[in-house]
């Protein structure tokens, strides 16, 4: 529920759509004339832009894009955390040059140098011990889900309601409104009702997740240790040690994706709170920008998997459903290692976290000093504002704080002033170029967004 006046609020809109549209002949046209794009984009989700159409970029570099109308924005969005590093980093783009040039090389079906390395630093910065790569962190859920219930033998998985983990068919599950588990509103075409793979729960009630595990048939809880998908929902103290306990006791395996919250920290919030996953994904930032995913395994469930794969019959080389032809390629793995070692780093963590900071903290006081009933939560490098407030405490709480015209026009406000926002809800992402005049620069345009609201 929000209190601003819904008549002002329209106008600002139409203002804002106005604004936009003269702004950007260039996309619009560009847009028009994709006529062989299904939606006129080349991923149907671009279509969520705000403004009717995307803008078409020419240029990304740091934490500036470029369109063909030749404006220039301060991008907070980052690829949804796949441009975490800033766009085409220069150590990244230094190893995949000499990967595909010098070397030659991109995707072999053999493995190179660089992959016993990587999975070196993703045990030291995430603690397990095995490491297998995929090409979207989407890949490494599905494959590892895959994992968890061949070692424990049961059918089900846990899930919060509205996490969000890539188009992992289980994971398509809600709580709905009575308190039941439904398929997630707007799910397509699933090829079962999710409620046959799945038990769901609200995030932050672990009783509600206990009554779920009892029945003994969940292989693993996936989630991530922060829900970041529905606005940021930030675990309760003990929520996230009371899953271990409940898991462990209920024979469960504790699956943690951690592709966003990576944001915590260069060992995400794994390494951060001392968490203790028997399975880790992770995907997105670790390439730079080139696609890349893992999953992590402990010496326990490798130990099982082999063990199946001898004498059980599970086949993980070759048609099993486990792996992919481009999966663990050199260039990804080349890019991964340059990525690591020289930039996203603990002192690039460390900035991009300052600058969250501060950026939360204005948005807070913006949204105190306007008198609107919003929430700002901050997670690391990310921080994200909801339209209500307290912060909410669970998927199904922050769902229902949505508001699509809110969203449009925070986005559009922002956006024709310079900024862009991830076009799902309105989350930021620091890179480790982003500086604190961008931040203040993002301030001044959001104080001055809910002060026209708030008039
Ligand atoms: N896990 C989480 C937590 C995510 O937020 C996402 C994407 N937003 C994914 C997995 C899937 O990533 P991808 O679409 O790159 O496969």
């Amino acid at each position: 529920m929000t209190s601003v006046d819904r008549r002002n609020l329209r106008e600002l809109l139409d203002r804002e759509r106005h604004t936009y549209r003269e702004a950007h002949p260039g996309s619009y046209s560009a847009w028009l004339g994709s006529e062989h794009l299904f939606g006129r984009v080349p991923m149907t989700w671009m279509s969520k832009w705000a403004g009717g159409y995307p803008l078409t970029f020419t240029t990304a570099r740091g934490n500036r894009i470029t369109d063909v109308d030749g404006h220039t924005y301060i991008d907070f969005a980052l690829g949804d955390t796949g441009a975490m590093a800033g766009h085409s980093p220069a150590a990244t783009v230094r190893a995949v040059t000499e990967r595909i040039g010098t070397q030659g090389g991109i995707t072999t079906m053999l493995p190179s140098q660089d992959a016993e390395w990587v999975g070196a630093e993703l045990t030291r910065r995430f603690g397990l011990p095995k490491w297998s790569f995929t090409l979207t962190a989407t890949d490494a859920n599905r494959w590892a889900v895959r994992l968890a219930r061949l070692v424990t033998g049961r059918p089900k998985i846990l899930v919060f309601s509205y996490c969000y983990h890539g188009s992992v068919d289980e994971t398509f599950i809600v709580v709905d409104p009575e308190g039941k588990p439904a398929s997630r509103p707007g799910n397509v075409g699933p090829a079962v009702d999710p409620t046959v793979t799945t038990r769901v729960a609200e995030w932050n009630d672990l009783a509600a997740v206990e009554a779920e595990l009892a029945s003994g048939d969940v292989a693993a809880i996936l989630t991530e240790p922060a829900l970041t998908n529905i606005g940021i929902v930030l675990p309760e103290p003990g929520f996230l040690d009371g899953l271990r306990e409940l898991a462990t006791r209920y024979g469960a395996l504790l699956m943690i994706d951690e592709t966003h919250t990576i944001s915590a920290g260069p060992g995400g919030m794994t390494a951060r709170d001392g968490l203790a996953p028997d399975i880790f994904v992770i995907g997105k930032s670790l390439g730079g920008g080139v696609p890349c995913g893992a999953y992590g395994i402990t010496d326990e469930i490798a130990a099982a998997v082999t063990r199946l794969a001898e004498t059980g019959g599970a086949d993980i080389v070759d048609v099993g459903g486990v792996g992919g032809t481009l999966a663990g390629n050199a260039l990804s793995l080349a890019a991964m290692r340059a990525t690591l070692a020289e930039v996203l780093t603990g002192d690039a963590f460390a900035h991009m976290e300052a600058l969250a900071t501060r950026y939360a903290e204005a948005v807070g006081e913006a949204i105190a000093s306007a008198g609107v009933p919003w929430s700002v939560s901050r997670l690391g490098a990310r921080a994200e504002y909801r339209f209500t407030s307290p912060a909410p405490r669970s998927g199904g709480e922050s769902a229902a704080a949505g508001d699509d015209e809110l969203d449009e026009y925070m986005h559009l406000y922002t956006v024709n002033r310079g900024i862009l926002m991830t076009p799902f809800h309105n989350m930021a992402l620091m890179c480790p170029e982003t500086s604190q005049a961008d931040v203040d620069r993002h301030t001044e345009v959001f104080t001055a967004a809910v002060a026209e609201l708030a008039r």
